[in-house]
């Protein structure tokens, strides 16, 4: 790997121009951990805001905000007590650990997808046999262990009341269904989103944002009714392309990903849920807003093994970048019912919605009474908990039961057919009561400011240009005074004055000369330059300069507001800025 690669290149420019930098640098730093500087934190926040709007939109889908600090039967109850870990080897001479499958993949060269299915011991196994050793200090590994990935702490003062650090918002999300619902008028479909911090205590971290031990997710839970699962916005995407490598090819061993738009996905069966479809296709134009053009962008399709515990299917929206080739920048999950009805077992509140019936319909309801004068003798001082019991077991249990085995056990109670009578009535019925089935798009928003970074970084004649989009620039316009004298810094305050007043995202720069400040602004990805000359003092026209082609035109101070909004909404050209100045 060359020594300035772009990683490196833009790390270092992060840090010089306060885009980001690792976290505690003071202390040594500590792996995982970044600051987003006064630039970066406001390039995340209009990435934050650009998904908000684009999930939102003509959608029934809501934000809410919940705590990072989860009681642990959550956890339990979603799964990732027992899922949530990775495979890592701990280096028997400088005592430091890695993921075992990364070092396979890095240090030897295998795919995830032969990495994902190896147990303990086969990892081990295909260690020792590509000689793989600890890439700090060459030494051997002990044998590979599970690692569970969720920080853990203890709630208040009680050692037993473990919580964890939420590794994803989406149960935050799936706990306060009950609300949500309620809050929806129970009408299908709608969705919740969050945007967050998330905490995953990755075994070894190296790649700057895109793998942190806390980040912020998107996480959005779309919730339908299974038996009506269309999409009604689907007409605005089917034509979209999706580059998608599947399930199927995988399995063949290719990497080749076939482009199919996502009528053909969905007729090919490809993807099996039409919102599912419907976000890709959302997860791909939102990223071609950050600057990564359609070739450079993928979906690839989990295979068994690689799916989430809750997910029917997954899907992970990949970005090709220059150190590490493809990278996970959401996941796409079909979570069916699964965590509302786990959360449903584990807590006992109902978490169905009433589905009306176009017509009423009749059907056979089983009702069990208990029989008293057999239940008396044979139960005696029992019989009333045995009656309780009974009001509270399924119908349809006891009388299978019975039917099959002669007898049902009812917490440790024999019942037999003589203590009970299956009763069958038919009663009319409005409608039912059924668990909403869910997708999800999950992203996170520190990769996609690295990823905006990467695809906005370029060099012109020696120099640096940060292209982002005119609506991802931290800074929208830069003044300047051509010199520091003659009344021309005091013109140009009042024009950076009037812009933010008018809520222009404006920066006031006077230090080194012009050509110095071009080259900053240039580099920290600031579209447009307005600089105040001797012919301002004359008429009040400044010089607007653009990032990407160094091209002047010319302009009124006055009209300034309303064209630079106009220009950075992308409504109009450069040309449309002013008359153009000869060189
Ligand atoms: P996952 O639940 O693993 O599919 O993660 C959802 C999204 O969160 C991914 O597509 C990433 O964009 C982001 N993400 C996951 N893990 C990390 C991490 N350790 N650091 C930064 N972003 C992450």
């Amino acid at each position: 790997m060359p020594a300035s690669d772009k990683f490196e290149l833009i790390s270092e420019m992060a840090k010089r121009r306060g885009y980001f930098w690792p976290s505690y640098e003071i202390y040594g730093g500590v792996g995982g951990f970044y600051t987003f500087g006064p630039l970066g934190s406001k390039v995340k926040r209009k990435i934050e805001d650009k998904f908000r709007h684009f999930f939102t939109r003509r959608l029934n889908i809501f934000e809410i905000e919940s705590s990072v600090i989860t009681p642990g039967k959550i956890f339990e109850a979603s799964g990732h007590v027992d899922h949530f870990r990775e495979p890592m080897v701990e280096c028997r001479d400088c005592k430091r650990g890695f993921r075992a499958d990364h070092l396979l993949q890095e240090i030897a060269g295998m795919s995830d997808t032969e990495t994902e299915k190896l147990t303990l011991k086969e990892l081990m196994d295909k260690i020792k046999q590509r000689n793989v050793h600890c890439p700090e200090c060459d030494g051997d590994f002990r044998k590979a262990k599970h690692f569970m990935t969720m920080f853990t702490t203890t709630i208040g003062p009680y050692s037993e009341a473990t919580g964890y650090g939420r590794p994803e918002a989406a149960q935050g999300i799936f706990v306060e269904f009950r609300r949500l619902c309620d809050y929806a008028r129970e009408n299908l479909p709608f969705g919740v989103f969050q945007i967050g911090h998330a905490l995953r205590n990755e075994i070894s971290p190296r790649q700057g944002l895109i793998r942190l031990r806390e980040f912020t997710i998107m996480d959005v839970e779309f919730f339908f009714d299974p038996e009506d699962s269309n999409c009604p916005l689907l007409k605005d995407v089917e034509n979209e392309t999706l580059r998608l490598l599947t399930a199927g090819t995988k399995l063949k061993g290719k990497k080749e990903s076939v482009e199919v738009t996502v009528k053909e996905a969905l007729n090919q069966g490809h993807i099996k849920a039409e919102w599912q479809a419907f976000f890709m296709a959302l997860s791909k134009r939102f990223l071609m807003e950050l600057g990564v053009p359609e070739d450079k962008q993928r979906f690839i399709e989990k295979l068994d093994w690689e799916r989430a515990h809750y997910s029917l299917q997954g899907f992970d929206q990949e970005i090709y970048l220059e150190r590490w080739g493809w990278v996970e920048v959401s996941g796409h999950n079909y979570r069916t019912d699964f965590d509302l009805r786990r959360h449903m077992e584990f807590s006992g509140v109902d978490m169905t919605v009433f589905k009306e019936y176009e017509k009423p319909v009749w059907e056979e309801e089983v009702t069990i009474q208990p029989v008293m004068p057999k239940i008396g003798p044979a139960f005696k001082g029992k019989a009333s908990e045995i009656v309780r019991l009974l009001s509270n077991a399924d119908p349809k249990k006891v009388q299978m039961a019975l039917k099959r085995k002669a007898f049902y056990s009812l917490k440790g109670f024999k019942i037999l057919p003589e203590h009970v009578k299956i009763m069958r009535t038919k009663v009319k019925k409005d409608g039912k009561r059924f668990i909403p089935h869910v997708v999800e798009p999950s992203f996170g928003s520190d990769r996609l400011v690295y990823i905006a970074l990467e695809y906005a970084y370029k060099k012109k004649r020696g120099r640096t240009l940060l292209t982002l989009p005119r609506d991802l620039a931290p800074i929208q316009v830069g003044v300047y005074p051509l010199l520091n004298k003659d009344e021309l810094p005091e013109k140009a305050k009042q024009v950076y004055q009037l812009l933010m007043d008018q809520r222009v995202m404006t920066e006031y720069d006077e230090s080194g000369s012009i050509g110095r400040r071009y080259a900053r602004a240039d580099e920290i990805g600031t579209p447009l330059g307005v600089t105040v000359d001797y012919q301002t003092l004359k008429d009040d026209t400044v010089t607007i300069r653009d990032r990407d082609t160094w091209k002047q035109v010319r302009t009124a101070i006055e009209e300034l507001p309303e064209l630079l909004r106009a220009y950075l909404k992308y409504q109009i050209d450069f040309d449309g800025l002013g008359q153009p100045i000869k060189d």
